[in-house]
C-alpha cells in the first residue's frame, strides 16, 4: 500500500487535464461516440446508463488490479480514440496521466466520484502528521463498494454522457433512474444479508483497506490489525507469516478476507495455524468473465454473500 500511495503522490493532479478536457467535449450522435471507462465495474455501471444507445469499453481487462496496473502501449491508442473517458477519480487511476499526455487530443473526462467526500486513508493520515503530504491527500478511492455512493457515480455519468451526446439526454436520464432503482434494491439485499450475521461478529479483517465505505454503510468494524500485504508474486518470510497469524488470532474475527489476487498457499497456511476461515474470493476491483461477478451488482451480491457466510 505504501508504495502504491507514493506512486500516486508522485503524479501530478489530474485537475488541470480535466479542465483542458471539459468544455471542448466532442458532440456527436450516441452511436458514434467512443466511450471508455478505466476499469470493468465502471464500464458496467456506465453501460447501464448508456443502455442500447452506445457501447462502453473498459480500458483495463477483467482481473487487472488498478492499484498495480502497468499500462500497455495499446492503452494509449484506446485513449486517443475515445470521446469520453470515465474515471473513478480520487487518484484511483494512478496510471492514467502519462497515457493522457501520450494520447493527446481532447475528450470529455467524467470523474464518477465528483461531489463525494473521500475518507482519508490511514497511511495518508500518518504522512500528513509528519507534514510531508498535505497537497496530494486524495483519500480512499473505494467508494463503489457502497452502492449508495454509486448513485452519485450514475448521476455524474448521466450528466457527462448527456453533455457529450445531448440528443441522448432523455435516454440517459431514464436509464439512470432505472439503474438507481436497482442500486437501491441492492442496498436492501446487502442490509438483509448483514442482518443474518450476529452483530458481534460483524468484523472485517483484510489485507487491503478497500472496505471502509462498505463497513461504514452496513455497520461492520474494520479490525485494526491490517495483515501484511502479500502480492501474488512476493513470497512471505516466516516472520511475516508469524506476524499475520498473530494478527488474525488477536483480532477475534471468525474469518479473514483477502482479495482475489492473493496467494492461496499463504491464505491456507494462515487458516491452518489459526483455525480462522480464510475467504479469498471477494471481487473488489474487477468483474469476472461470467460467474460469479459479471456485473457490478452481481459482484456486490457475491461479496456480501461471501462475507455473510464467512462470519455467520
Ligand atoms: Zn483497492
Amino acid at each position: 500500500m505504501k508504495k502504491i500511495f507514493n506512486t500516486i503522490i508522485a503524479t501530478l493532479t489530474l485537475s488541470a487535464l480535466l479542465l483542458a478536457g471539459c468544455g471542448s467535449a466532442p458532440q456527436s450522435e450516441g452511436g458514434t461516440l467512443n466511450i471508455l471507462a478505466s476499469t470493468t465495474f465502471l464500464a458496467d455501471i456506465a453501460q447501464n446508463v448508456a443502455g442500447d444507445r452506445v457501447q462502453v469499453e473498459s480500458l483495463l481487462p477483467v482481473g487487472a488490479d488498478p492499484h498495480a496496473y502497468q499500462a500497455a502501449p495499446s492503452d494509449v491508442s484506446k485513449i486517443a480514440e475515445s470521446d469520453v473517458l470515465i474515471l473513478n477519480g480520487v487518484e484511483y487511476e494512478h496510471f492514467i496521466e502519462p497515457l493522457l499526455e501520450n494520447a493527446g487530443g481532447e475528450r470529455l473526462i467524467i470523474e464518477a466520484t465528483t461531489g463525494l467526500t473521500p475518507h482519508q486513508m490511514e497511511e495518508h493520515a500518518a504522512e500528513a502528521e509528519s507534514g510531508t503530504d498535505h497537497e496530494h491527500e486524495a483519500g480512499d478511492p473505494h467508494m463503489w463498494l457502497d452502492p449508495n455512493l454509486v448513485i452519485t457515480y450514475v448521476e455524474n455519468i448521466r450528466d457527462g454522457l448527456s453533455k457529450a451526446d445531448p440528443d441522448g439526454a432523455e435516454t440517459y436520464a431514464a436509464n439512470a433512474e432505472a439503474y438507481i432503482a436497482q442500486l437501491k434494491a441492492l442496498d436492501s439485499f446487502i442490509m438483509e444479508q448483514v442482518q443474518s450475521i450476529p452483530a458481534e461478529r460483524r468484523l472485517l479483517v483484510t489485507n487491503h483497506e478497500a472496505l471502509g465505505y462498505f463497513a461504514e454503510r452496513y455497520g461492520f468494524e474494520i479490525v485494526d490489525t491490517i495483515l501484511p500485504s502479500f502480492s501474488s508474486e512476493a513470497s512471505a518470510s516466516a516472520q511475516e507469516i508469524a506476524a499475520a497469524v498473530d494478527a488474525v488470532k488477536n483480532s477475534g474475527a471468525p474469518a479473514i478476507f483477502l482479495g482475489e489476487v492473493e496467494n492461496a498457499d499463504l491464505a491456507n497456511q494462515i487458516a491452518s495455524e489459526t483455525g480462522v476461515k480464510v475467504v479469498n474470493t471477494l471481487y473488489l476491483e474487477s468483474l469476472t468473465d461470467g460467474a460469479p461477478a459479471p456485473t457490478y451488482i452481481d459482484m456486490m451480491k457475491h461479496n456480501v454473500t461471501e462475507i455473510a457466510n464467512g462470519l455467520k
